[in-house]
């Protein structure tokens, strides 16, 4: 296993709410032209940059295992685990409580790893200057992880997605 010194969390930057399958980033990653050097498990995402995908079911899928390199926050893939909730700064009770339970197990096995999101990067000032529509690096996930994980995994009701 790397060392693992980040844990940074993602969205999809897709509509609140709505369900994205580990396949259709598989297939935005692809486009992207990421792919997975040494795959272990999950032959059928062989693109995709994440470790993990929370639904907005809260089914979590792997993509890459944790032994893999992501490709999720520039310049700082090598020593992370990137997590990805579908959707772009709501997200329905079963995501919160599926990634409060990814907490309570990377947290077990990796104690020393900070826990950030994506927006907390900063982003790269001599970078090719793409900015891809799903990254919105400024706000991606949407709310502040940190902050989550000292309030007790409680979100802000801002950020939550009750059923309609
Ligand atoms: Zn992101």
């Amino acid at each position: 296993m790397r060392p693992i010194t980040h844990i940074v969390v993602h969205c999809s930057a897709s509509p609140n709410g709505r369900a994205v399958s580990a396949q259709e980033i598989d297939a935005w990653h692809r486009q992207r032209g990421f792919r997975r050097r040494a795959p272990v498990g999950q032959p059928h995402l062989p693109h995709i940059g994440y470790h993990y995908v929370i639904d907005v079911d809260g089914t979590v899928t792997e993509g890459r295992s944790l032994g893999e390199i992501g490709a999720h926050v520039a310049g700082s893939n090598a020593r992370s685990i990137g997590i990805c909730l579908i959707g772009i700064n709501r997200y329905t009770p079963a995501q919160w409580q599926a990634l409060q339970q990814l907490h309570e197990d990377l947290a077990r096995d990796y104690p020393a790893a900070q826990w950030l999101g994506h927006r907390d990067f900063s982003p790269d000032q001599n970078g090719d200057g793409v900015i891809e529509p799903w990254e919105f690096i400024k706000t991606c996930p949407g709310f502040n992880v940190a902050e989550w994980i000292a309030a007790g995994h409680r979100p802000h009701s801002q950020n939550v997605l009750e059923a309609s």
